[in-house]
């Protein structure tokens, strides 16, 4: 079997979103599975949308979901000579013809079919005219007269289209453009594409671009397109449904792994199997079972997806994800290797990133800095409160070794020394040490903050109320 190659081919006019996600990620899936190659192109020949910003934001999306890509990166606004050179090539074979009907004229031509009943299209009146290249002329494919273009498509099955229902299109305009079908199909020959996967909204150009391949005499590549993605109503999935583009959900603290494994199900099952590692998508990811009916984005499974991840992924990996997030609340020192013994305290609590984040300044922070919610000091840290934590601290600080277990006991002994309720000591003991209601346990907090950080946000929290 020949090698597998297969492309993502965004047009930089915005950030990558869900729809372009999922397709780059099937791409990228049927590459890796068959040990082949994925390479990216940036579609940016429409140069008043197209932004730099946008394809950086996309590169660094794709990177985010782990979609790595083969080779060079593409641009097709730089590639125009070798459009024009296969135009040429047309030009030469007597497959393209030069045109001189202005815009004005191909327009009577389709009201005219129209009002007749018929298809409005160009009607050829330029093919056997014998043109030669002018000011305003185009030049267009001389497409065969009849007959019909078919294709099996990978998720689609036979689609056949009679070449009625195309007219001689546009390979090059009068400003010496190449058009996109023309540009499309000399990258994917040029780049050696043997499975061209893109969304269903590309069926119409297919047919289009089978007719260049032909012209040309190259061999056709697999086609596949995936029915578009809708939202919980059914509808086209938008903004209003609450999608975000990819680095949203990143921005929000969304695991990647979440999203790929969220995404990969929109169109693709391995029976009911849910839950798949990277490794195993790529294994099983053969290009079979694509859906081709539309699949509906479904935001809870995605936060339950999430909210698994957060508790699955290993400490390390957690870490270096939740970092950045840290450093944004005001911790760019804190590490992933500072971080990653202080995930267990925490991870089971959060249902994403941000949270993760939020919850680490309360041992990240030191006894100085620490903040102390009004509220909770009020609540809790009463007169009787306090000669509780007083109590403690003397016994914290005469343990031989500070450990979480001997947190544990000291605690333990005092409530049965003076015959209290847990909760008597619980809350003024938290809100003292972490400054709020609610958290890790407490031996849990004291040992990741160390003895003297613990006394000293003891001591600290006497001079907050009353
Ligand atoms: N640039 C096109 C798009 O963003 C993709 C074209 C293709 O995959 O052939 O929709």
């Amino acid at each position: 079997m020949t090698k597998v190659v297969t492309r993502f081919a965004p047009s930089p006019t915005g950030h990558l979103h869900i729809g372009g996600a999922r397709t780059a990620l099937f791409c990228w899936l049927l590459a890796r599975h068959y040990g082949g190659e994925f390479r990216l192109r940036i579609e940016d020949t429409d140069t008043e949308r197209s932004r730099q910003e946008y394809t950086d934001s996309i590169l660094a999306s794709m990177r985010w979901l782990g979609l790595d890509w083969d080779g060079e990166l593409s641009y097709q606004s730089r590639r125009t000579d070798l459009y024009n050179a296969a135009v040429d090539r047309l030009l030469e074979t007597g497959h393209a013809y030069w045109c001189s009907c202005t815009p004005e004229d191909v327009e009577a031509m389709r009201e005219k079919a129209r009002s007749e009943g018929g298809k409005p299209r160009y009607d050829g009146r330029c093919r056997e005219k014998g043109l030669g290249p002018g000011p305003g002329r185009v030049v267009r494919l001389k497409a065969p007269a009849e007959g019909r273009v078919v294709f099996e498509d990978m998720v689609k099955g036979h689609i056949a289209v009679d070449v009625s229902e195309l007219d001689d299109m546009i390979l090059r305009r009068s400003d010496g453009m190449p058009t996109y079908n023309m540009a499309v199909v000399v990258d994917d020959h040029d780049m050696g594409i043997t499975h061209v996967l893109r969304g269903d909204d590309h069926v119409p150009n297919t047919p289009k671009q089978i007719l260049i391949y032909q012209a040309l005499g190259w061999e056709l590549p697999v086609f596949g397109h995936v029915p578009m993605i809708l939202g919980p109503d059914r509808q086209k999935l938008s903004k209003r449904h609450g999608a975000r583009a990819v680095v949203e959900y990143q921005s929000e603290g969304l695991l990647p792994h979440a999203l790929v494994n969220c995404l990969v199900r929109l169109g693709w099952s391995h029976g009911d199997k849910e839950l798949f590692t990277m490794r195993e998508l790529v294994e099983l990811f053969d290009g079979h079972n694509l859906n081709s009916s539309a699949a509906a984005f479904d935001f809870e499974k995605l936060a339950w997806l999430n909210a698994h991840y957060l508790r699955e992924t290993p400490d390390a990996e957690l870490a270096a994800l939740v970092a950045p997030f840290v450093a944004k609340e005001g911790f760019p020192q804190a590490t992933a290797a500072v971080i990653e013994p202080l995930l267990p305290l925490f991870r089971e609590r959060a249902s994403n990133l941000v949270e993760l984040a939020r919850a680490l300044p309360m041992v990240l922070n030191h006894a100085d800095s620490l903040e102390y919610d009004p509220a909770a000091v009020a609540k809790a840290l009463t007169a009787e409160g306090r000669t509780h934590v007083a109590g403690v601290r003397e016994l914290l600080a005469a343990v031989a070794e500070f450990s979480r277990e001997s947190a544990e006991r000291v605690i333990h002994d005092y409530v049965e020394s003076k015959g209290i309720k847990f909760k008597q000591i619980g809350p003024p003991l938290r809100v003292a040490l972490t400054g709020r209601l609610g958290g890790p346990g407490l031996p849990d907090v004291m040992a990741a903050i160390g003895r003297e950080d613990t006394l000293a946000r003891l001591d600290r929290a006497f001079g907050l109320s009353e």
